[in-house]
């Protein structure tokens, strides 16, 4: 199998944040100054950024790991570590992101936006955070988090307007390099087009869209033989096919068969694809031997299941600018290229303090917790009202705490106590 990056899985290392720092005020003639100990810095996180100059993954086949820098730890007189500055990377308008783990999707880069997709981790507080009245020389400050670590999968589905879909050696690089300033490999052998090319085709009245000369497919693609469907993912987006048939039997090819067997790939592939609108195209016209009885029936064929059907030689220049005409015209009517939906949901990070949340387990068999977090949540809510428990019940168990209650082994019924709150346990 040909090499084609159109597939990378890289590995994302957002940074750490710094750590706060424990440090207490000095000054001439002053006894205990109070602790200014700053926050660290945030880490860097890593954004992708959509490069309308890049047209393959081909970069990110020699450059897996992506690491963002640190963020710096905090210093005394109350001074914060500075943020770790984010990871650009670059990648074609038009790459998914998925999380290869879950393969679901993430980001669709196609809306032009950037995207984080690891992020950084918080800086730790300083000990200036924690003086209290009862604790005004605290020697602790808070550790940075760590920065997501996390493998993605780019795939690159090309945005382009119209695909070129038809056998090998049909003249689909041809016609590319004919109507665009895309320099495709054109060779009389089969699968010379390792590479799906891109050509901006300029239609008259300064309309202009975007033609992928995607590498031919053979029949049994679908079970994995030749090429196959490595490259259909390609115009798996396109809006309007251009579907071209050699037409004048030198290979010894029947037009008919060809033209069927092209769509039942596509329609195995992708049933949606099938489905796109398609301008038949009968090319090398130029060297017609038959007489012209194959394009005949080619053209009945096609017509009668209501497609277009235009002739052509790409070789010679004849046919195409009516080619591109009808493309234009059809693709004003089309509408444009839908972006994937992510269907990707971001865990939520645990709220601040949550990991201070003490929990103990009585003689008298009653779990006891405490913490300043729950201490807060547990102020907000009032225990009369159902919602307003249910709403207690969600914080504690998005902050994971029922989690560590039956990692610590607590059993169905018993007790739970937080402060005023008693209740009952159920898994
Ligand atoms: P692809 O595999 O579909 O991309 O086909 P290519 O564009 O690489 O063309 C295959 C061969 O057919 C090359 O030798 C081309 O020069 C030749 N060819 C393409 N279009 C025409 C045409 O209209 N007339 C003639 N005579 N030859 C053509
Ligand atoms: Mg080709």
């Amino acid at each position: 199998m040909p090499s084609f990056v159109d597939k990378a899985r890289i590995h994302l290392h957002a940074g750490k944040g710094g750590d706060g720092a424990v440090a207490f005020h000095r000054e001439k003639y002053i006894a205990a100054g109070g602790p200014d100990g700053g926050d660290g810095g945030r880490g860097g996180s890593i954004v992708f950024l959509p490069d309308d100059n890049m047209t393959t993954l081909m970069d990110f086949r020699y450059k897996r790991k992506y690491t963002a820098p640190d963020g710096a730890n905090g210093h005394g007189k109350r001074c914060a570590g500075k943020d770790g500055a984010d990871l650009e990377v670059r990648v074609p308008r038009g790459t998914l992101i998925r999380d290869t783990e879950s393969g679901s999707l993430m980001h669709d880069m196609s809306d032009g936006k950037p995207f984080v997709a690891a992020r950084g981790g918080r800086g730790g507080w300083g000990n200036m955070h924690f003086a209290t009245p009862t604790r005004q020389v605290p020697r602790f400050a808070k550790p940075g988090l760590p920065g997501e670590v996390r493998d993605v999968t780019l795939e690159l589905k090309l945005l382009a307007d119209v695909g070129l879909v038809g056998f090998p050696n049909v003249g689909k690089s041809t016609l590319l390099s004919v109507v665009s300033k895309a320099h495709p490999k054109i060779a009389n052998y089969h699968f010379t087009t390792l590479y799906p090319n891109l050509g901006v085709v300029y239609a008259d009245e300064g309309s202009s869209f975007v033609l992928a000369d995607i590498p031919g497919i053979i029949e049994g693609a679908s079970e994995g033989a030749g090429l196959g469907h490595d490259f259909l993912r390609h115009v798996e987006r396109c809006r309007l096919l251009v579907h071209v048939v050699d037409a004048s039997g030198s290979e010894g090819r029947d037009p008919v068969e060809d033209f069927t067997v092209i769509n039942r790939e596509l329609c195995e592939y992708e049933p949606a694809l099938a489905e796109r609108p398609q301008i038949v195209v009968a090319n090398k016209c130029d060297i017609i031997t038959d007489g012209g009885e194959a394009l005949e029936k080619l053209r009945a064929h096609v017509e009668a299941l209501g497609f277009p059907l235009l002739t052509m030689s790409a070789a010679t220049h004849q046919g195409t600018a009516e080619l591109i005409r009808l493309c234009a015209e059809k693709l004003s009517a089309l509408p444009p290229i839908a972006p994937f939906e992510p269907d990707y949901v971001e865990p939520e990070p645990a709220p601040e303090g949550v990991e201070d949340v003490r929990i103990e387990h009585g003689e008298d068999g009653v779990w006891q917790l405490e913490g300043e977090w729950l201490k807060r949540v547990a102020a907000t809510v009032n225990f009369s009202d159902y919602e307003s428990r249910m709403f207690f019940d969600r914080c504690l168990r998005k902050a994971g705490i029922f989690d560590r209650l039956e990692e610590l082994g607590i059993k169905d019924g018993e007790t739970v106590c937080i402060y005023d709150l008693m209740f009952d346990f159920r898994y």
